[in-house]
């Protein structure tokens, strides 16, 4: 199936919703039968057929067909936010006395997942370097079940081998989760690769206006079914009907979006590299990116999302630059239409290190690291918004 038809007419069954071009959202919370018998067929059966909104709605089962056919996925779950798709499936693979072997620097609240609430259940976990995908084979325990990847992360952009990671996992039997936020199902397949499921933040760039938190994991019926059962309607992080309907407004558009912020990146990286100001531009595209070569092998395309370390001599230089920006909007998430900044010294200043708190991940990232994303607009406007700034360093 192409991708517009995956986007425009997929699983909308329009017969259901008075033949409306745009379906109508099912906000209701639940759902009737005629008899006793067609209720009890659906008990029990709520991974495809409605009972209670918490479990299947049709609106939001819409965008699940969508998001499977997009990742080449048997099938896919919607979640309120992306950390609740990542816990419900490493939830769903592992139990007291396991061992997860997960990229160093995941998304932050994936780290958090491990190092804070698992181990208070005895999952253990260790964090490897995952540009050497033999690492992954070196942490490998009697009891390891389950390896993360996130391919590149959202902050240092270290790729993973997905292919290499993904083939040791399938010798000793382990179960495989990429978080594929940063790529879209457009410009990185990790099932096509031998992953077993997928992760996004749907917040990203799958909805893309910044207006939604939603999550989404794809994967085998059989691996799907598993996470629905026990983790899905337990932990009870269902999106709401009206937030799967903006979903799938926000997916009509995907490609459009993806080409342009790939394409003003593109642009962007390359400028921020020949500046005298910026010490390191932190984007696989770029020829000079360490692993360029897996990039261009495993990705289709390198998405609109860089972290940049400037030629700052203290914070206050970091803080002139940021504030100096008037195209780069100062907040955390990414993937919208605008563009947007993320000073890694905001965390760093917030929590002393003993907190433990942000400080204590972020701490040994460089103080004039700043992450920007980069949205749908007028590139040259972009880039000249960044040369102003870039003199007040
Ligand atoms: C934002 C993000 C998440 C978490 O998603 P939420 O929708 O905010 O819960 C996970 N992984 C990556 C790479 C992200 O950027």
């Amino acid at each position: 199936m192409d991708l517009s038809e995956i986007l425009t007419h997929l699983g909308e069954d329009r017969g259901h919703g008075f033949d409306a071009v745009v379906p109508p959202i099912v906000q209701s919370g639940n759902f009737t039968y005629p008899t006793v018998a067609a209720m009890r067929a659906v008990v029990g059966n709520e991974f495809d057929r409605p009972l209670y909104t918490r479990g299947y709605n049709p609106t939001v089962a819409m965008v699940r067909k969508k998001i499977a056919a997009l990742e080449h996925a048997e099938d896919a779950l919607v979640f309120s936010s992306g950390s609740a798709a990542i816990a419900a499936a490493v939830i769903a693979f592992t139990k007291a006395g396991d061992h997860i072997v997960c990229v160093q620097k995941p998304y932050s609240w994936t780290r958090k997942l491990l190092a804070e609430l698992l181990v208070r259940f005895g999952v253990e976990h260790t964090f490897v370097d995952g540009t050497d995908a033999e690492n992954y084979r070196r942490a490998i325990k009697p009891n390891t079940s389950f390896f993360i990847l996130e391919s590149p992360n959202s902050l240092t952009f270290e790729l993973q081998d997905i292919a290499a990671v993904c083939a040791i996992a399938k010798e000793h039997g382990i179960t495989t989760l990429c978080d594929n936020s940063f790529n879209s199902p457009l410009f990185q397949s990790p099932i096509l690769l031998g992953c077993d499921m997928i992760a996004h933040s749907a917040t990203k760039y799958l909805n893309g206006h910044s207006d939604v938190v939603a999550g989404v994991l794809a994967g085998s019926h059989e691996r799907m079914r598993r996470v629905m059962s026990k983790e899905f309607m337990t932990l009870g992080a269902c999106p709401s009907p009206h937030d799967a309907w903006l979903l799938m407004r926000g997916l009509r558009t995907l490609p459009l979006r993806m080409e342009r912020s790939a394409d003003n990146a593109e642009k962007v990286a390359r400028f921020l590299a020949s500046h005298p100001k910026v010490k390191r531009v932190h984007w696989p595209g770029l020829d000079s990116h360490p692993q360029h070569s897996l990039a261009m092998k495993q990705m289709k395309r390198v998405a609109g999302l860089m972290s940049i370390e400037l030629n700052a001599p203290d914070v206050a230089a970091v803080e002139r630059f940021c504030d100096s920006l008037k195209r780069f909007l100062i907040a955390v998430s990414w993937g919208g239409y605008e563009s947007l900044q993320w000073p890694v010294c905001a965390l760093q200043a917030s929590q002393p290190r003993s907190s433990g708190g942000p400080s204590g991940y972020y701490a040994d990232l460089p103080f004039d690291m700043v992450r920007l994303y980069i949205g749908l607009e007028d590139a040259d406007a972009l880039i000249a918004d960044l040369a102003q700034a870039l003199e007040r360093v």
